[in-house]
């Protein structure tokens, strides 16, 4: 009688049992971490930084001059290629020594639209430039010949003529009234005379901007090789802001193998970037901008 009690006593107790053994078996064999952290961290940027801009490296002085360095293409959009190397990577190599040197030397704002192999929409670029309110905006390429290997030299474009004075209709016409050129804010004023102020602008932005271009070729002569028509203008996308000077700069071509191979070579970057940040320093001295 008894050990029927005790029987019926332990199918009650059972599951306590059960459950005092899992936990006493629980503290004696660890469950294994494997590194597994339920917190999830991010860093949250600092104060008074605007979120999804490039940071400004140099002077921490706002009366410095500023310039954006814009390596073109990135992340899914490789740009030209040739033996094997891809020109958002070369002209990545190209920006980072350019901004180094210019650090280097002193006195100047540098800011890159893009560190790493990130893409960015043209229109983001401009964007970039005209949020940091920069001085001066620098867009590197490499082109492509095909496969017309002997093909090579660098060349500059500004933005042409009829370019020019459409993104000004165009940026004077578009509704946002946050937009401002030269400090003067577009909102609330007559469209007639916002037209006006946008196209004055941009048209000394233009004068600036083939300054700078004719500067990159003097500064360049015996330095860097460049194409037998170095000076063109187009209507690139990237050059329309209408109140940063902007060249974009064609470093030559990566389908010519020596070529490619001065470019992303030591000595190569070396020559492009002590060459750009003279062109660069004369500019600025010219401008109203101190140095
Ligand atoms: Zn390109």
């Amino acid at each position: 009688m008894v050990w029927y009690r005790v029987q019926i006593a332990l199918v009650f107790l059972m599951p306590a049992i059960l459950l005092a053994g899992l936990y006493v078996f629980g503290r004696a064999i660890p469950v294994p971490y494997l590194g597994r952290d339920y917190v999830i961290r991010f860093e949250l940027p600092e104060p008074g930084t605007t979120v999804g801009l490039p940071e400004i490296q140099g002077p921490q002085d706002a009366s410095r001059p500023l310039v954006v360095i814009d390596a073109g293409h990135g992340g899914h959009d490789p740009g030209a290629s040739g033996l094997g190397i891809l020109e958002k990577t070369l002209v990545l190599g190209l920006a980072r020594d350019l901004r180094d040197q210019l650090l280097t030397e002193g006195g100047i704002r540098v800011a890159l639209t893009r560190d790493d192999d990130r893409f960015l929409a043209l229109a983001e670029r401009v964007e970039i430039s005209r949020a940091l309110g920069a001085d001066l905006f620098i867009s590197i390429h490499a082109d492509s010949a095909g496969d017309r290997e002997q093909v090579s030299g660098a060349s500059i474009y500004t933005l042409s003529e009829d370019a020019s004075s459409e993104a000004a209709a165009r940026f004077a016409a578009r509704e946002n009234d946050a937009d401002q050129v030269n400090g003067v804010v577009l909102s609330g004023r007559n469209e007639n005379v916002n037209a006006i102020l946008v196209e004055l602008s941009q048209r000394r932005t233009s004068d600036d901007s083939a300054q700078f271009a004719d500067l990159i070729i003097r500064e360049g002569e015996g330095q860097l090789p460049f194409h037998t028509q170095p000076r063109r203008s187009a209507a690139l996308g990237v050059l329309r802001a209408p109140d940063v000077p902007s060249v974009l700069f064609e470093a030559g071509f990566i389908t010519n193998p020596q070529e490619a191979q001065r470019l992303t070579s030591v000595d190569g970057k070396r020559q492009f970037a002590l060459t750009m940040a003279r062109a660069i320093r004369i500019f600025f001295a010219r401008s109203s901008v101190a140095v």
